[in-house]
């Protein structure tokens, strides 16, 4: 269970014994105590001439010795209290070692102590009987861990009681965390350099002092870095108790735990979990609190059982709170937001609303849910007839979430701008700005915009895509333009541009793109407004305008900053499109995105903004286009044989002249939106694009230097083989994950 240990041991005298020195060469050949037992089991026999040796674990908890560790084969769980009910007891109370010559003889144990008896569970379960026993206390740092017992010596331990001490300091010296525990939670943190007491203490001294340190875990994790597991391990130390992490795999709800009161174990973060065998275990964030171990022993009407300790979130989870749903981890940081704000804030909070808390986790679980549902934004909407709406808007359409009394509407709005760092008394003008927060121990960000409306003021909010890229082969690119689209972007210069409408998934593609290409031997730089996707390895820059960090002007920096590669998020005007064109013809592989509908119109568009065209042609090495559609819930889409209507769609659109390369059968299966459960009763889930690729040939780039016309481009950039949007949307058609009326939508046939 407990699997680190201290290494770090002190020489003795100069003349040691060699039978302690035998010892000392096989505690130090270990890690644990546990791994070095046997071999001590067999050495401490034979120096003392004993029949058998026992370690006893000394309990903080349980105020109890355990008897941990032994060889023999009938492996009692005794439990021994620290009183002379028995000898090893008596010993860790009295914390001196103690001779008896005869542990059957009242008058030898009344010679002792009047109270102190002998347990024979021991010989009960053994063949051999007690015939004398050295008992001596491990101490670490003069704190008991734990009780060494040496059982039936010939020579009667006349002259073993010194040499009996010195293995016992030995023991409490080098395995004194595995037997005795730590005296703070985290001190084993420190024992193995993974954060200083000093850092330690500036997070939050308070709590860490009197030992609720709840609050300080999720900040340990995020800011330090350190796993669950490795601050399981130092909390397991310092309660002797297992650590248990959520796992619904290995451990369910307690059958009879079910009539709990599921707040009043939230509360106070016990879970009742059990593994295959069904015995109860109490896992609690706080395993000292005897008076709610006994609360919940009474109430599951078992006499005693094991606990275990655990992290508050893990808890919850067990409880059946989705991840990091109001775990102690982002309540307690909204809350240290609060009261770090400045006093005009706290002010005008508490006349906005008497019931703060409540405001609080409301927008908390506003933001949950937008990130449960994938939402890519939120509005508050406010109404001055009703209650205030909140929207979220999934898979590109909005929903209704619920509504908010009219009478929260402006903490609510206050909270949000608190929280995005925003001027909660400017009313009039709109603001924006921006928030973290925490799901789970990761960090998620939200772009805030406030607009003043007649009826108040309303917030849109929009979820930032933040964590890594997706893979390139993650986007649904038809096979053909995934190995187009590989073969363009492996050139070493040129410039590639991904187009479409807002919200159509540019910024996704050029991350998998770039993704495609982040190797260590380039160098990429990023310019991005915002940076809504981050990846190692890249050198990504925030654009802002206002104070004069432009697209271009960041361009023009990334170009003496030595680059292979360069992100521009958006080629707004015409000053970034030259730039990006000139970096692009002087060695540099340039990405980036434009507003426009096709892909053969993107280059009128750019000879419209005065690029020139022979310029242009020669850097291009591909433009997609790219398009979000909604794809079929797969729980509950139904299939149907095309109608004649449909078929007809299908090959009018796809183009009769090339329709034979789709291989269509006398019967086209597609499918149709039903609604489940599964999908809110939607019928659809999630969405996937359609693409539009096109590549440079010697025929296109004659047109381009001509300033041929769209259709003129698009002619030939299809005999170049490029499929538009529509052709690829009908091919996702047929592969049954979409429906004919988002094909319908692509075209905008609707
Ligand atoms: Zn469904």
């Amino acid at each position: 269970m407990i699997v680190i240990s201290s290494h770090i041991f002190s020489p003795f005298a100069h003349h040691i014994p060699a039978p302690l020195h035998k010892v000392r060469l096989v505690l130090d050949r270990h890690d644990t105590l546990s791994a070095a037992f046997t071999e001590l089991e067999a050495i401490l026999i034979s120096i003392f001439n004993v029949e058998r040796v026992y370690i006893f674990q000394y309990r903080k908890q349980q105020q109890s010795l355990t008897l941990h560790f032994n060889s023999t084969s009938f492996a009692p769980h005794i439990h021994l209290p620290i009183s002379p009910a028995s000898i090893a007891g008596y010993v860790a109370l009295s914390q001196h070692p103690l001779i008896v010559s005869d542990p059957y003889d009242e008058k030898v144990l009344s010679a002792i102590n009047p109270y102190l008896r002998f347990n024979d569970q021991f010989d009960q379960q053994c063949t051999e009987m007690t015939r004398n026993i050295l008992c001596i206390p491990i101490l670490q740092q003069d704190t008991l861990v734990g009780v060494l017992q040496l059982i039936n010596t010939i020579d009667n331990f006349t002259y073993d009681i010194s040499l009996g001490e010195d293995v016992a300091e030995l023991l409490g010296h080098t395995f004194g965390y595995d037997l005795g525990g730590t005296k703070r939670p985290l001190d084993t943190l420190i024992h193995h350099g993974l954060i200083t007491e000093k850092a330690l203490e500036s997070l939050d001294i308070d709590n860490y002092l009197n030992d609720d340190i709840t609050f300080l875990l999720p900040r340990l994790v995020s800011e330090h870095g350190i796993s669950h597991n490795i601050i399981g391990i130092s909390l397991s130390v310092y309660y002797q108790l297992p650590y248990i992490s959520y796992d619904s795999e290995h451990y369910h709800v307690y059958s009879t735990a079910h009539h709990l009161n599921v707040s009043y174990l939230k509360r106070n973060h016990v879970a009742i979990i059990a593994a295959n065998d069904d015995k109860p275990i109490i896992l609690m964030a706080q395993p000292n609190n005897m008076t709610l171990i006994r609360e919940i022993e009474r109430a599951l009407c078992i006499e005693s059982c094991c606990i275990a300790v655990g992290f508050p979130t893990h808890i919850l989870q067990f409880l059946g709170e989705p991840a990091g749903m109001f775990g102690l981890g982002d309540m307690s940081d909204i809350l240290d937001e609060i009261s770090t704000s400045t006093n005009t804030v706290d002010e005008d909070l508490e006349t906005l609303s008497d019931d703060t808390p409540a405001v609080v986790r409301l927008v908390s679980r506003i933001l949950h849910e937008a990130k449960r549902l994938n939402a890519s934004d939120i509005h508050i909407d406010p109404d001055k007839s009703a209650a205030t709406h909140v929207r979220m808007r999934v898979d590109g359409i909005c929903r209704d979430l619920n509504n908010i009394p009219a009478s929260h509407h402006n903490a609510v709005i206050a909270r949000i701008k608190i929280m995005a760092n925003l001027d909660i008394a400017e009313k009039r003008i709109p603001q924006d700005g921006k928030l973290t927060f925490k799901i789970s121990d990761q960090l998620f960000e939200v772009r805030v915009a406030t607009i003043p409306t007649v009826a108040g003021e309303g917030v849109v909010m929009r979820m930032l895509t933040n964590g890594g890229a997706l893979p390139i082969h993650k986007m649904n690119l038809s096979e053909q333009n995934l190995s187009m689209l590989k073969r363009a972007v492996c050139k070493p210069h040129g410039i590639m541009l991904v187009v479409g409408p807002t919200g159509s998934g540019k910024t996704t593609m050029l991350h998998a793109t770039l993704g495609h290409l982040n190797t260590r031997d380039k160098k990429i730089w990023t310019a991005e407004d915002p940076v809504e996707i981050t990846q190692s390895g890249l050198q990504q820059v925030q654009v802002n305008p206002k104070i004069g960090v432009t697209f271009a002007s960041t361009l023009r920096a990334f170009l003496r900053a030595d680059p292979d590669i360069i992100l521009i998020g958006e080629m707004r005007d015409k000053e970034t499109a030259h730039v990006a064109i000139e970096a692009s013809l002087t060695g540099h592989l340039v990405l980036s995105t434009l507003h426009t509908n096709s892909a053969p119109e993107t280059i009128t568009r750019l000879l419209d903004l005065g690029i020139d065209p022979v310029n242009f042609s020669d850097a291009c090495v591909g433009i997609l286009a790219q398009r979000l559609i909604r794809t079929l819930c797969p729980e509950c889409k139904i299939p149907h044989n095309a109608t004649s209507q449909e078929i007809e769609f299908i090959y009018r659109q796809y183009g009769d002249s090339i329709i034979a390369e789709l291989n269509l059968q006398d019967q086209i299966i597609v499918y149709d939106a039903v609604g489940c459960e599964c999908c809110d009763d939607i019928g659809y889930k999630g969405r996937t694009a359609v693409h539009e690729l096109l590549t440079m040939t010697p025929e296109l780039r004659s047109l381009i230097y001509k300033s041929a016309n769209v259709s003129k481009l698009a002619r030939q950039a299809a005999n170049d083989g490029m499929r538009t949007l529509m052709q690829d949307g009908i091919k996702k058609l047929l592969s049954g994950i979409t429906d004919i009326k988002q094909i319908q939508i692509l075209g905008g046939l609707e």
